[in-house]
């Protein structure tokens, strides 16, 4: 399995390259009971112990000093139950493994993020998400979880098994346990209709309680300094399967959103002032274009340009109103922004510390270039987010604590009381849980 995260001279870094940690011990364990006698020698040793997926994360929630466990040996499918319809999974698998060994077998996900490098367990940990007006995220697709406990012994749960774990488990910020294998809900393969087009920024804020009502997907990504936007719409389709064609995917794909975009972005970090008419440009460059693939085809591509992101969920109905403050903020400000900013949308789901926990949700992302001072944008938004009620991605780039939480997520006491049963010496702990849930 190829990682992202690098571990040279024993020093872990993320892919976003903000995150280094330097781990007692690494172990790369190839079975259930090897993992469970390294997370009871780490407890004997004194050390701390954390699950690693590939580091997708940018924020340090994967960050250890103590044992750094590994996924690389945990991969591959347990088990397909065509009755239940359901798929389980070793944690360490990569989802794009996953996606392809269930194309194979005529079967698919119901919906995906933007990327599948990640393992599903790292995902899953941290609410991984696309953009859906009834189906959520990947979390919200799982139908049971099996995890080593502090003490080395396995929990299973599921709706019906161990339910109070099943609820907090799926996302579950490595906090609870080392998840050793996920079930998750699968449908027969189905084609989806991708519709890509621009469309000014007025026009979709005027129209957005009607574009996601009409679509099973949509998403929209606003070019800052300008007031141009580029909408996707994806829908299920009869068909007939129509892909990008290989030219034209490499066109679009490659050249223009990772090629060109990369040498832009190379521009407006040695130029700053460049930016707004780069930001033009790039916003003009993406055409309209309409293909029918199956999903992961259509829901994922590739992002090779590296950045920093921060992202929140807000109430949906917050969506408009923050995001006009976001572009005034930005106006005001000063600040040159080179990358996108990212709208999606989930249901309200059932999971203890989604972002979508019990809130029909619209997710807002910032980005950054790799190498280009982020903190003062991400603060400017951080504060509007935050006065809209929003919970930031677990993975990304955020500054609130536990305090703020107990505020944010009505089961936040739930949450801490089964990791209290489950980890009461905080075998699992790190820095960033230490922020979060408390110590
Ligand atoms: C280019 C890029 C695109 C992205 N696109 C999206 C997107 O579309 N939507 C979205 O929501 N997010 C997105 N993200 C964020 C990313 O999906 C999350 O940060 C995700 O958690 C990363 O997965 P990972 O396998 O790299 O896990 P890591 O970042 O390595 O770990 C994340 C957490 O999972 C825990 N963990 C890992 N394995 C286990 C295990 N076996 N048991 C218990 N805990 C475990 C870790 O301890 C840690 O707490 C993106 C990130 C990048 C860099």
């Amino acid at each position: 399995m190829s990682t992202t995260a690098s571990a040279k001279n024993g020093t872990w870094r993320n892919w976003g390259g903000n995150v280094a940690a330097r781990p007692a011990r690494q172990v790369t364990p190839a079975s259930i009971e090897e993992l469970a006698a390294a997370v009871r020698r780490a407890a004997e040793d004194g050390l701390k112990v954390k699950a690693v997926g590939t580091g997708h994360s940018f924020t340090s929630i994967a960050a250890t000093d103590g044992v750094l466990i590994r996924p690389q040996l945990l991969t591959g499918i347990r088990n397909i139950d065509r009755k239940a319809m359901t798929v389980t999974v070793e944690a360490g698998t990569p989802l794009k493994r996953l996606n392809a060994a269930l194309a194979r077998e005529g079967l698919s996900l119901t919906n995906m993020g933007d990327i599948m490098e990640q393992t599903v367990s790292g995902a899953t940990s941290t609410g991984t998400h696309g953009t859906g007006r009834e189906s959520g995220s990947i979390a919200a697709q799982i139908k049971a979880l099996e995890l080593v406990t502090a003490d080395g012994s396995v929990l299973a749960c599921s709706e019906k098994e161990n339910p109070e774990v099943f609820a907090a488990a799926r996302t579950g910020l490595g906090a609870l346990g080392i998840v050793t294998a996920i079930t998750f809900a699968v449908e027969p393969l189905f084609l989806l209709t991708a519709r890509e087009e621009p469309m000014p920024f007025e026009r979709v804020l005027a129209e957005f309680d009607q574009l996601w009502a009409e679509n099973e997907h949509f998403e929209f990504y606003w070019f800052p300094h300008t007031g141009s936007t580029n909408t996707k719409r994806n829908n299920r389709s009869a068909g007939p399967e129509q892909p990008v064609g290989q030219l034209a995917g490499w066109f679009e794909d490659e050249f223009l959103s990772n090629g060109v975009f990369q040498v832009a972005q190379w521009a407006g970090r040695a130029v700053p002032a460049t930016i707004p008419a780069i930001a033009r440009v790039s916003s003009k460059a993406l055409s309209a274009r309409t293909y029918t693939d199956i999903p992961y085809k259509v829901f994922t591509s590739p992002r090779r340009v590296r950045f920093v992101e921060m992202e929140y969920a807000v109430p949906r109905a917050a969506l408009v109103e923050t995001l006009r403050e976001l572009k005034a903020m930005v106006e005001r400000s000063g600040l040159r922004i080179s990358f996108p900013v990212e709208v999606r949308t989930a249901p309200a789901d059932d999971i203890t510390l989604s972002t979508a926990s019990g809130r029909d949700s619209a997710y807002i992302a910032v980005h950054m270039f790799r190498g280009t001072p982020y903190q003062a944008y991400f603060t400017a938004a951080e504060r509007i987010f935050t006065a809209h009620e929003g919970r930031p991605h677990w993975g990304k780039v955020h500054t609130r604590g536990a305090e703020y939480f107990a505020e944010a997520y009505p089961r936040f006491g739930e949450f801490t009381a089964l990791r209290d049963r489950l980890d009461p010496e905080r075998l699992f702990q790190n820095d960033y849980l230490r922020r979060v849930l408390g110590a």
